[in-house]
């Protein structure tokens, strides 16, 4: 049986995501922050017949992942990953820079590079990116950054840390730098996805790295007056999981097509 680990999985575009793998007949490990509400949540998407479980995960949090990674471990390895769990922070100053970056840059750096040993053959995983990644309000050498094709996974966070510096500093704007710190976790992950992608060349795994925009759902984060589901919200990340053999790779996907940033 496919296994996937989805994070942020109790609520939202995270939990209907889960829904639609375990409806597919793949085993999903819904993780989430509250161990409680990640219960609640795997118990909903198995009653159907499926299966599902909960596992706790902050995905700030790095001394939660070695105890998630021997569990995934123990199941024989991993073929999806999900990175879903997200914020959008009220306000912009340097704490909301550091924690938005840290939750949304950082929180998927670290659970995909400690997953990705597991991951097997044909494996996928997905960034949950979002529209708002557009670099048209950045600096033409901040922007440029992000898709240089010289780029190591240190080298973008580094660039992405020096984001978090600059805010800091008071001179983001001087730097190049929109005062949307979701804009620019968000470009982050496209070019996080793009960066694994290149390093995963030549791997046998032939495992592949997207990033993908759900469009404006309605969750909490996107509010009610947003004009999508979460059944349609979830539809191109799951298109992304499941991608077939030689489908792409470090890409960039809106409604199942390739998208700008
Ligand atoms: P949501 O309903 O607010 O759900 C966000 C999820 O992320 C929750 O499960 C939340 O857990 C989890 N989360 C937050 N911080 C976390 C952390 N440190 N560790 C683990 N989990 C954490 O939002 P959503 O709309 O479903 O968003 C899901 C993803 O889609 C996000 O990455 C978001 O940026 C992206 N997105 C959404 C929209 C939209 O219109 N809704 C548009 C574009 C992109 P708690 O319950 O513990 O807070």
């Amino acid at each position: 049986m496919r296994v996937a680990v989805v994070t942020g999985a109790n609520r939202g575009i995270g939990l209907e995501v889960s829904k639609q793998l375990v409806s597919r007949g793949i085993h999903v490990i819904l993780t989430a922050r509250d161990l409680a509400s990640a219960r609640a949540a795997a118990e909903t998407v198995a009653r159907g017949g499926g299966s599902a479980e909960a596992f706790a995960l902050d995905v700030t949090a790095p001394a939660a992942l070695p105890p998630l990674v021997e569990h995934v471990r123990a199941k024989g390895g991993l073929d999806i990953l999900v990175n879903n769990a997200g914020v959008a922070l009220d306000g912009f100053n340097a704490g909301v820079a550091r924690q938005t970056i840290d939750v949304n840059y950082h929180g998927p750096r670290l659970v995909t590079a400690a997953l990705l040993p597991l991951i097997r053959a044909g494996g996928r995983v997905v960034m949950v990116s979002s529209g708002l990644a557009d670099r048209g309000g950045m600096g033409r050498a901040v922007a440029a950054r992000f898709t240089d094709p010289s780029l190591s996974l240190d080298d973008l966070t580094q660039h992405v840390e020096k984001f978090v510096g600059d805010v800091a500093a008071g001179r983001h704007r001087k730097e190049g730098w929109p005062s949307s710190a979701y804009a620019v976790s968000k470009a982050a992950i496209n070019a996080l996805a793009l960066v694994l992608a290149r390093d995963l060349e030549g791997d046998p795994r032939r495992i592949l790295v997207n990033a993908v925009c759900p469009g404006w759902v309605r969750t909490r984060m996107g509010g009610a007056g947003a004009p999508l589901s979460v059944e349609e919200g979830a539809r191109t990340i799951v298109w992304a999981a499941l991608l077939p053999e030689g489908g792409p790779t470090g890409g960039f996907f809106r409604d199942e097509a390739p998208a700008s940033w």
